[in-house]
């Protein structure tokens, strides 16, 4: 477990996020994980079959009267032909909305408020990890069923437990460190290229840059040497970049090879341009983190990288508009891959969703591009789709279903009733919504 100082800089630089987690506790899962190391990952049942009158498959197909049909941890068949009616149901989503789990694709899924109740709060070893394992749980049930949390080294145990199938969470990669922009002080480009190769040694799934400063002071804090340094070495061992980036560092991330973009603001429309011709995944954030900040005043008062006063907080006031600007832009030019990435800090973890409605109410977003940059394209944002991000047989059983249809009412997002995370039902409140 990392020092707490360590944490907070790394949660207020991120310049992201806050709540208290306190959604009720579903009643127990229908099934519950397995309890062994030996038999993880093994449903109780063999063979379930869903029954679904609306499915949206995450791609951008709307399927009606479906069968879904699940073995172990894997979909074995979307079945849409006309049903006789007389087989079994194992669970009956009719009325519901279907779709592959969601993916977060930029989190902090340690980040939690001290014992103080602060940002800066600090706690025992035992107080973080808990807390870690509750943003995990909370964020399983708002039907996250995969995060990319980006990062921390106290990620790795997490992720390794809620692998094993012995903690209940989404299935999580990390960036575990980030290479922290200092300017000449990051290092040379040979020792910049070591950080990355460290990083893979500790069990990094991606490599996270940060290439500027915060959302009001954007300058870039890595030269284009040290930039290329990175994306170039990440490469050579198989990861992917995510890059913190703001105004000049967006282009010149992109120009550089690096994957994916985060944040983004100061980007001009020949920016995004630039990203779409190159197929650089671009992952802007419309409203939760600011949200956060602007609800959760009292606890991040004061901590490192925050105004000193509560007053200081209209500047996010000022940004939030911003933000909107840029995601409606974005959502316009043709061929961009834009990703759904919240940047949950303490306090947003399970509320991960309101990033949806803050997309399509104040930014225009379409619904359904909404859904699936949360599905099939952040499985492919991930390197993932050939496992995740789909319904379609051959892929991990991610299903959840929603009380209402988000093309319709965006705020049914809400409402995640069932969530089933490789053929293990972790949430099922249907007999509420269908009542
Ligand atoms: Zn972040």
């Amino acid at each position: 477990m990392h020092s707490a100082s360590m944490r907070t800089a790394k949660i207020a630089l991120c310049f992201a996020c806050v709540l208290c987690c306190a959604g009720r506790i579903p009643p127990c899962a229908a099934q519950t994980p397995a309890q062994s190391d030996k038999i993880v990952h093994t449903p109780i049942q063999k063979r379930i079959v869903i029954a679904a009158s609306k499915v949206l498959d995450g791609t951008g197909r709307a399927l009606r009267n479906v069968r879904i049909v699940i073995e172990g941890s894997r979909i074995v068949a979307v079945d849409t032909k006309r049903h006789s009616g007389s087989e079994r149901i194992d669970y009956d989503l009719r009325g519901l909305t279907v779709l592959p789990g969601w993916i977060d694709s930029h989190v902090h899924i340690t980040a939690s408020y001290g014992s103080n109740g602060k940002n800066d709060g600090g706690g025992t070893p035992q107080e973080e990890a808990y807390r870690a394992a509750s943003n995990a749980w909370f964020t399983l049930m708002a039907g996250f069923t995969t995060v990319q949390s980006v990062g921390s080294p106290a990620d790795v145990p997490l992720r390794d437990a809620i692998a094993k199938g012995t903690l209940p969470g989404p299935r999580i990669l990390t960036s575990v460190e980030w290479l922290m922009g200092r300017g000449e002080q990051t290092g040379t480009p040979d020792e910049i290229r070591a950080f990355v190769r460290k990083q893979k040694v500790a069990g990094a799934d991606l490599i996270k840059i940060r290439a500027s400063g915060g959302m009001t002071q954007g300058a870039m804090t890595l030269s284009q040497e040290q930039l290329n340094a990175a994306c170039d070495e990440a490469k050579k061992q198989g990861l992917r970049t995510l890059v913190h980036a703001y105004r000049d560092a967006v282009r010149a991330a992109t120009l550089t090879g690096c994957s994916q973009i985060e944040h983004g603001l100061g980007a001009s429309d020949d920016d995004l341009k630039l990203m779409a011709a190159r197929g650089t995944y671009f992952d802007p954030q419309a409203g939760l983190l600011l949200e956060t900040y602007l609800r959760n005043k009292d606890k991040y008062v004061g901590t490192p990288y925050f105004p000193k006063t509560e007053e200081g907080f209209s500047v996010f006031e000022k940004i939030l508009p911003m933000n909107h600007d840029l995601m409606r832009r974005a959502s316009k030019i043709t061929g961009l891959k834009i990703v759904f990435g919240t940047d949950s800090l303490a306090g947003a973890h399970g509320l991960n969703a309101e990033e949806f409605i803050d997309r399509v109410r104040d930014c225009g977003v379409d619904p359904m591009s909404a859904m699936v940059s949360a599905n099939s394209l952040a499985a492919q944002a991930l390197g993932m789709s050939n496992q995740i991000g789909t319904i379609a047989p051959g892929l991990e059983a991610d299903i959840i279903a929603l009380d209402g249809d988000p093309l319709k009412d965006i705020t049914s997002v809400r409402r995640v009733v069932f969530v089933m995370k490789a053929g293990i039902v972790y949430k099922n409140e249907t007999h509420r919504s269908t009542q």
